[in-house]
């Protein structure tokens, strides 16, 4: 009869629920090989997944609403949330899935730093196309997921793949490279600072891409080209030596003397035989070490070098993952 039948959409609708683990990234490299016209660079990265990762519960409501909770104060909790953005594409996309199930409720349990280069808000879009192509029942598949996560950001495509990539164009042409083990990632950043990626592309564009008359896009001289290829193969022979030498990030030119703090980090890192780069536009800067005692090492003798309680360090490791599903409830 009439009421089971809407007893059970009530429930249907009710009952759906994933929790979701969206993994951080780091650059191993960055490479800007010219500006765009469309506004944006292209790049040449080396991209790592690391096991710090935001929790990303997803719920259908009866409601047909979006509406996005999180413990982060400065993480907006509204439309501009890129996760409630990734909900948006979904339900433009595939209409007849958002009227089918409901609305979703998204809680975010932030754990990765915010505006720090670790793709945390890319992640977060990840998870919600990830998440919502399995509780609507959709079945698309990666490249599919990929292209939607290009509507709303350059490192979403990776952060729905994760593992080790090459990425091109604005990042979201991706090339899987052979994983890395063992490698162990301290993170520091300065709780207060943070570095805005559109003025670190905008400057390096400024001062070290020049443009000819035949040419409207402006390109690094090729006396300045840094060589992605040694990384790629010494990814390739998994030799950890050279991994740690060839790390790289163009826009450490422009952001290291603007924000001495960061250059600072670097330098600590260094002296301790630790090399460590900006990860993104910074501004957190990661060491790889080979063990995980070594990592709790770095960072008790960072702590004592510079004692700041505006300074917070992490210890993760990489992983051949992003978007993991924890539990779910259909
Ligand atoms: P990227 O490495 O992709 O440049 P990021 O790590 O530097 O990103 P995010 O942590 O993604 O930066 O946050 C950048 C800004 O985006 C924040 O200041 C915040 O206001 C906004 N934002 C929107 N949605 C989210 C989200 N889900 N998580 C974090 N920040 C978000």
């Amino acid at each position: 009869n009439n009421s089971s039948l809407s007893t059970t959409t009530l429930v249907e609708k009710y009952m759906r629920s994933y929790s979701l683990l969206a993994s951080a990234k780091i650059n191993l490299y960055l490479e800007i090989i010219r500006d765009r016209p469309d506004g944006y660079h292209d790049l040449l990265m080396v991209l790592q997944s690391i096991d710090l990762a935001d929790q990303i519960d997803l719920r259908s409501t009866e409601t047909n609403t979006i509406q996005v909770y999180c413990n982060h104060p400065e993480v907006p909790q509204d439309h501009r949330n890129l996760a409630y953005k990734a909900v948006a594409v979904m339900a433009e996309h595939f209409p007849h899935a958002f009227a089918k199930y409901g609305g979703v409720d998204i809680t975010i349990h932030k754990r990765i730093p915010v505006g720090a280069g670790l793709a945390g808000g890319s992640t977060n879009a990840a998870a919600v196309l990830v998440g919502l192509n399995l509780m609507w029942e959709l079945g698309l598949n990666h490249k599919q997921l990929q292209y939607l996560g290009s509507l709303l950001g350059s490192d979403v495509p990776f952060c729905i793949l994760g593992g080790t990539m090459l990425a091109t164009g604005r990042g979201e042409y991706l090339t899987p490279l052979p994983a890395i083990d063992n490698f162990y990632v301290v993170l520091a950043k300065y709780r207060s600072l943070s570095v805005s990626t559109a003025w670190a592309y905008q400057t390096y564009r400024h001062q070290y891409l020049h443009s000819n008359v035949s040419n409207t896009s402006a390109t690094r001289h090729p006396k300045e080209r840094v060589y992605s290829g040694q990384i790629m193969s010494a990814i390739a022979r998994q030799n950890q030596m050279q991994i740690y030498q060839l790390l790289h990030n163009d826009l450490e030119r422009v952001v290291l003397p603007t924000y001495p703090q960061v250059q600072q980090l670097r330098e600590e890192f260094q002296r301790l035989g630790c090399p460590g780069i900006m990860s993104g536009s910074g501004p957190t800067v990661f060491a790889l070490t080979k063990s995980q005692a070594q990592a709790q090492q770095v960072v008790e003798a960072v702590n004592a070098a510079i004692s700041d309680p505006d300074l917070e360090l992490w210890i993760s490791q990489f992983t051949n993952s992003s978007i993991r599903v924890l539990s779910f409830d259909n």
